[in-house]
């Protein structure tokens, strides 16, 4: 039978997408009791999907310090490197994992599905006694006596001395503690991102020709065309030889994702077969075009299958503060702790698959710093007032880190938009200097996180 939530808990966490499930555990491995922490998530169990696709060194590292590495790390593939090409074909420069070899022990991008990924660490959760408890959809909160009162749609709540908000871009969290979301520059939500690359598709899909030529299994690398109309990645997400437990299919499948120009107007929100074919043989690369003159095998290659697809526009933004204590009306009222983590926290363009990476990095990180205060609040007078500075400096410092990250996914979308145009000066500049292997271990070590842990 299901338990109903308890209306009091030490640490509330609202939201079990990646960021909350990581600080859940993160916390326990940091020996803070099981009991003492409420996950709280307003979907249903199975209602995650495969969103992001790559988690970097640096994510990995992190991951492998609160035990949740290993399994993740076995389902998915391990892309060694980028080929960042033209519409022909013909690379710009080809970026190697394996150049990091010397700095991780995790070389290599592994690639995943985000709902494997939840999938994972909700188990890690389970294992370590923990649950989320669903459907919980916060609405509200308010100072009560020495923590802070959630309140849910249901009707129920729950008061916690911290609440976590990891609930998404969307925060009701930080909306109602009147947390501001902006763009770090001030910009505008439509201005905050490169046009270019605002609208983008994403689906997982299969061939009805094998790839396995493309994408070898013993050493795969993504595939990134850039042409006038637009961008397109290739990378393989799920092989059978690897696993096969991804949307129960027993034949390979790969991560398309393009950006779709804003003057041909809003893109469906879920594309079907046919308006995916017309970007793969539009702005895909000549090795899966359905057109066999086109195609270097002379063969040509249609899509068989569409397992998820979605359409989606971005912009930058990120929160205020990642910590705000919310004080009650009376001396006598402590009120209690905001954290944000994870989207809720900060949020940009997909380009260089950056996003989860870094809510994943903040989550370890906020559990070990949340367990900290929590294990130094001991003697008579302590209380939560006390020790602020270890949460005030934790969120500071993650609040540079993901300002850092904006600015490089916004350089990072100019460099591709840039290559959109082949009569541009910054075309042949960056066509020059993706041949100089400094500057090609320097993206590199940028995608991976690890100059951003
Ligand atoms: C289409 C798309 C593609 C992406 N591709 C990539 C990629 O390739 N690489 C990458 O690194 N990142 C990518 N991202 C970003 C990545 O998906 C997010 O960074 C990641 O999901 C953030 O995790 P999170 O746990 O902070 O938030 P979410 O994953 O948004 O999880 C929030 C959770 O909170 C719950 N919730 C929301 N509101 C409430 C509420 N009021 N009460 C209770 N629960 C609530 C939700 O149900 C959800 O489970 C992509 C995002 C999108 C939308």
């Amino acid at each position: 039978m299901l338990q109903p939530p308890p209306t009091q808990a030490r640490i509330l966490i609202v939201g079990a997408g990646p960021t909350g499930l990581a600080t859940a555990v993160s916390l326990i491995k940091h020996r803070i009791a099981v009991h003492d922490i409420v996950v709280v998530d307003s979907a249903l169990s199975g209602q995650n999907s495969s969103r992001a696709v790559v988690i970097h060194a640096a994510t990995l590292e992190a991951l492998e310090s609160i035990g949740c590495r290993t399994k993740l790390d076995a389902t998915g593939i391990h892309m060694q490197g980028i080929r960042i090409q033209d519409g022909n074909g013909s690379p710009f420069l080809v970026n190697d994992f394996t150049s990091l070899h010397p700095c991780t022990k995790f070389p290599y991008a592994c690639m995943i599905s985000q709902a494997h990924t939840e999938i994972e660490l909700n188990k890690e959760l389970e294992a370590l006694g923990g649950h989320v408890f669903r459907p919980l959809k916060a609405i509200g909160m308010k100072p009560v006596g020495n923590g802070l009162q959630v309140s849910f749609e249901t009707g129920q709540t729950i008061t916690a001395q911290y609440v976590i908000a990891a609930d998404g871009a969307r925060s009701v969290i930080r909306s109602v503690a009147g947390i501001g979301f902006l763009d770090p520059e001030g910009l505008e939500k439509d201005k905050s991102v490169d046009p270019r690359t605002s609208q983008m598709i994403l689906a997982d899909v299969s061939f009805d020709s094998s790839l396995d030529h493309v994408f070898p299994v013993d050493h795969y690398t993504g595939n990134f065309s850039i042409c006038p109309d637009g961008l397109f990645l290739l990378a393989p997400l799920a092989h059978p030889k690897v696993q096969s437990t991804l949307y129960g299919a027993s034949e390979p499948i790969y991560r398309i994702g393009f950006s779709v120009p804003l003057r041909k107007g809003e893109a469906p929100s879920q594309p079907g077969l046919e308006v995916l074919q017309e970007y793969v043989d539009g702005q895909g690369p000549p090795i899966i075009s359905s057109d066999p003159s086109r195609n270097p095998t002379n063969k040509p290659v249609h899509l068989k299958k569409v397992y998820w697809s979605t359409r989606f526009r971005t912009h930058s933004a990120i929160a205020d503060t990642f910590f705000k204590r919310i004080h009650g009306d009376t001396e006598q009222e402590n009120g209690g702790i905001v954290m944000l983590v994870g989207d809720a926290a900060h949020i940009h363009s997909p380009m260089g698959g950056q996003g989860m990476n870094l809510g994943l990095r903040d989550a370890v990180g906020l559990g070990a710093v949340v367990a900290k205060h929590i294990q130094s609040l001991t003697g008579p007078d302590a209380n939560t007032n006390s020790n602020l500075e270890l949460l005030q400096g934790f969120a500071k410092e993650r609040h540079g880190r993901a300002s850092r990250q904006i600015a490089m996914t916004k350089r990072f979308a100019w460099f591709v938009g840039s290559l959109m145009n082949p009569w541009s000066i910054q075309y042949w500049v960056l066509y020059v200097m993706g041949k100089i292997p400094f500057f090609k271990k320097k993206l590199v070590w940028q995608l991976s996180g690890l100059g951003n842990r």
